[in-house]
């Protein structure tokens, strides 16, 4: 490489340039050898990264001082490790720089596809469950509606399962630059290269069982263990049912996302259970003991006297059991009393609340305040 050049030459600044000249100046550069107008031309790529570089140095006011004082011994640049070939690190540092509007002047953001093999894409499935399953756990058998891969040349698709080859049109990078000559100069597009169709491989043989498709044709069943206490958007991977990976990568992965049915008593609240309870009104004001069934068994619950409307009785750890890395995990069950009011009565419940309506008076406080305002009506009324 040749000598590093001073950043004020490699721009055509003057020493007391302004941010705005440097910005002004840099943009010129940089279309002028922007990697896209010169594809395979390492001259243009090295001015693109010198100006780059000179850029981010200039433009950091404490790196630009550092510059001024020490020369180059006074910044340390990211470009320092940086081969003159490799963009994709310059091409970040132009990218942040000016984000979309001038790179899309090249057609938008440079693809930058690593040439290597490639893990395929991941998947994600919904998955309804019921209340229960979710708090016990399952073993669930799914049919996916994805092709389990052909056993000839397992997913692969070229015959006998030969590694594909690498597309010699864009050599491995799914794309072609095409130049376009207009009015205005000559252009430069990516564009998806045709012989791979922007896979980057291709299969010379392929496979006469399933013909290059590399499916079998058949679904993948899939065993699904669902851990006990798995609330909605927990999500279970199956490792290697995803998308085939590229250049022989390994398979992407396949996420199952649980959706919980509701239940009609238990309403869940992250590990806690609330339910709501509905107690005859004797009980609500002498107390007294009712059976509430959970969903780990019934539970004996104490409903104290003067329980109000509305009061919430918690039974500690009694809520969702589920398993964590730090161990078990509980939540609470949460009651919310509420009176009854019967819609049908027998006799008996007639008699007594007969008996009961007789003696029991109106709430003490509420009577106090009746009395006198009772009172204060009848002095005040008006007669027509
Ligand atoms: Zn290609
Ligand atoms: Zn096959």
């Amino acid at each position: 490489m040749p000598e590093k050049r001073d950043y004020y030459e490699v721009l055509d600044l003057s020493k007391d340039a302004t941010e705005a000249d440097i910005k002004k100046s840099f943009r010129k550069k940089a279309m002028q050898y922007h990697p896209d107008r010169n594809p395979d031309d390492p001259e243009a790529a090295n001015k693109f990264k010198e100006a780059s570089e000179a850029y981010e140095i200039l433009t950091d006011p404490e790196k630009r001082s550092a510059y001024d004082r020490f020369g180059f011994s006074g910044v340390e640049s990211r470009f320092s490790n940086v081969n003159a070939g490799d963009f994709s690190s310059v091409m970040d540092i132009f990218n942040s720089i000016f984000g979309d509007d001038l790179s899309s002047m090249f057609g938008g953001r440079r693809a930058r596809r690593p040439t290597g093999p490639q893990k395929g894409s991941d998947l994600l499935m919904n998955y309804g469950i019921s209340f229960e399953d979710a708090i016990y756990g399952a073993t669930k058998i799914i049919d996916v509606p994805i092709k389990k891969p052909c056993l000839d040349c397992k997913g692969i698709g070229s015959e006998k399962g030969e590694p594909p080859e690498t597309c010699p049109e864009c050599k491995g990078a799914g794309i072609v630059m095409v130049s376009q000559r207009t009015a205005f100069g000559v252009f430069s597009t990516q564009q998806a290269c045709r012989r791979c169709r922007g896979n980057g491989e291709i299969i010379t043989s392929p496979c006469k069982i399933c013909r290059g498709t590399g499916d079998s044709g058949e679904n993948e069943r899939i065993k699904l263990v669902i851990p006990p206490g798995v609330d909605s958007g927990f999500r279970l991977r199956v490792r290697g049912k995803g998308e085939r990976g590229r250049l022989s990568g390994p398979k992407g992965d396949l996420y199952f996302r649980l959706i919980v049915d509701s239940h009609s008593f238990y309403k869940r609240q992250g590990d806690n259970i609330i339910v709501e309870l509905s107690i005859p009104y004797p009980i609500a004001v002498l107390g007294g003991d009712m059976v509430v069934p959970t969903p780990y068994g019934p539970e004996k619950v104490k409903i104290p006297k003067k329980t109000k409307e509305g009061n919430v009785l918690r039974l500690s750890r009694k809520g969702i059991q589920r398993k964590t890395q730090y161990g078990m995990n509980y939540g609470d069950f949460l009651i919310i009393v509420h009176y009854a009011i019967p819609s049908k009565i027998s006799e008996t419940e007639k008699e007594l609340l007969t008996q009961l309506k007789d003696v029991m008076p109106l709430p003490k406080k509420q009577e106090k305040q009746f009395q006198k305002l009772i009172e204060d009506s009848k002095k005040n009324k008006v007669n027509y």
